[in-house]
This record gives structure tokens, C-alpha cells and sequence, in this order.
């Protein structure tokens, strides 16, 4: 008999018995005693059933955020990684894409000299690096919708849905601020006594047709104008201009 055969069994005795009160029999304290022992087993046991289920429940929802957290997290940089981007950024693209109006910035961001910051301070040290700065870089970013994600080695994209040329600056701005602030030594960097990082921003309208690798594409044209021009600066290129 399952748990809940018992208790329909159990029903079923007590109202018996009521029936065959009202019918005349003699009221039998250790018969209806019976009947509330053999429910308080029940209970009993109903409860350690329902505990189990709680905390089966509990350890599949902490299993269910481990596996998110292995799939859209680098643990290295401790943010989001490109795979949460580019899932991210195509569900943004289409909820924008559906109004006239929507705007997206995507900035591109990526440490200078960090292959001669490896080569003089060791590969443990850049990934401390690469922690901190991803941190900074985060943390330029305020808005629920933004996000920043480690794009892989040491580049790093941030999205911003409704964000226009000025507000992207800012940001940009921000970073570099951040970064700086974290003032990590960098002996061997042309562009500064400590890490800096260089930045290609993007601003455009969206639409279906357009893609999110696109916006990246464009960021990324931008960074390298960031490199071209001494780095430790940030470049804008409206999606539409050549
Ligand atoms: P630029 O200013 O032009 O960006 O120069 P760069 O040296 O930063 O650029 P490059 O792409 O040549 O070098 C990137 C270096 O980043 C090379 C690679 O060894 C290092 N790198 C990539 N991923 C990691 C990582 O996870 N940890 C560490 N420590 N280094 C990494
Ligand atoms: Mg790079
Ligand atoms: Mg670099």
C-alpha cells in the first residue's frame, strides 16, 4: 500500500467506525486510539516525504545554477563569458529589432602590451591582471541591461541596449578611469607607467537584418583604430559611416 492508499484507508476506517457509533455499537476507546496511532505514522511519514522533496528541490535548483554559472561564466575573469554575449546580444537585437526606434552600443575592450606584461611579470600575474581589469570593466557599467563579457585572452566586449554615442563615450570614459585606478605597474608598456586598456565603440540602429557579430565586427574595426592611434584611448564609429 503507497502513502496514499493509507490514508484513504484510514478515512475510510474513522468514518466506518462514526457510521457504526451512530448505528449503535459501543464506543471503544482503544479501537478509535487505534486509528489515530496508525494516522500519526502517517503523518510521520508524509513529513519525511515532504522534507526529502524540499530538499531535493533545493539541490536540484543549486545543481540547475552551478551548470548556468559553468556555462555563462568565466571563472578566470569571475564575468560573463562570449558564449553569454552572443546568446545575450541576439535576444537583445531581436527584442530591439522590433521597434523603429531601437539603438544598441557595443564596445570592444582589450588590454595593451599584455603579451610583454606576461613576458616580464609571469603568466600567473597577467591572470590576476585579466581579473582586475575585467572587475574595473564591469563595474564602469551601472545599467540592469548592460553587461560586459570576457570575450577571450585578454579582450572583453560590453553591450549597452539604448545607448547612444554620448552615453557609450561615457562609459568608455569610465572604464579607462577605472582601469587606471587599479594603477597595476606595466614597465614595459609604450602607452603608460601601469595597464591600460584601448576601446572600440559602436552605435547603431537595430534590426533584424542586422547581426550581432556585425556590431562586434565594427567595435572591433574600432579597437584597432584605439591600437593605431597609441592606445589608451577610445574610438567611436557609428555603425552607418564608412
Ligand atoms: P596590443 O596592445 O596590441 O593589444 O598588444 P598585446 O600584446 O596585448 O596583444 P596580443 O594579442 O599580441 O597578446 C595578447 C596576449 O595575451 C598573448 C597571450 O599570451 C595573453 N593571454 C591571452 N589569454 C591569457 C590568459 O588567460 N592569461 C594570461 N596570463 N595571458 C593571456
Ligand atoms: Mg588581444
Ligand atoms: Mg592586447
Amino acid at each position: 500500500m503507497d502513502l496514499f492508499e493509507r490514508e484513504q484507508k484510514i478515512l475510510d476506517d474513522s468514518s466506518a467506525y462514526v457510521e457504526a457509533i451512530k448505528g449503535g455499537e459501543l464506543y471503544d476507546s482503544s479501537k478509535y486510539e487505534k486509528i489515530v496511532t496508525e494516522y500519526g505514522k502517517l503523518l510521520k511519514q508524509l513529513r519525511r516525504v515532504t522534507k526529502l522533496s524540499d530538499k531535493t528541490t533545493v539541490n536540484l535548483n543549486t545543481n540547475k545554477m552551478d551548470l548556468q554559472d559553468k556555462v555563462y561564466f568565466d571563472a578566470l575573469a569571475g564575468i560573463y563569458n562570449r558564449r553569454f554575449m552572443e546568446e545575450r546580444l541576439g535576444y537583445i537585437i531581436n527584442s530591439l529589432g522590433r521597434s523603429d526606434s531601437g539603438i544598441l552600443s557595443v564596445l570592444m575592450i582589450d588590454i595593451d602590451f599584455f603579451k610583454k606584461y606576461n613576458d616580464k611579470y609571469g603568466h600567473n600575474m597577467g591572470d590576476e591582471c585579466i581579473k582586475y581589469v575585467a572587475q574595473a570593466i564591469s563595474s564602469s557599467i551601472t545599467r540592469t541591461d548592460d553587461f560586459a563579457a570576457r570575450y577571450g585572452g585578454e579582450e572583453f566586449v560590453a553591450v549597452l541596449p539604448n545607448t547612444d554615442e554620448k552615453g557609450s563615450c561615457a562609459i568608455a570614459e569610465k572604464m579607462h578611469e577605472n582601469v587606471k585606478a587599479l594603477n597595476i605597474p606595466h614597465k614595459k608598456s609604450k602607452a603608460a607607467s601601469y595597464v591600460t586598456i584601448s576601446i572600440g565603440i559602436t552605435t547603431g540602429k537595430v534590426s533584424h537584418q542586422r547581426k550581432g557579430a556585425e556590431f562586434i565586427q565594427r567595435a572591433d574595426k574600432a579597437l584597432y583604430m584605439s591600437k593605431q592611434g597609441g592606445r589608451n584611448k577610445y574610438t567611436h564609429l557609428h555603425f552607418e559611416e564608412e
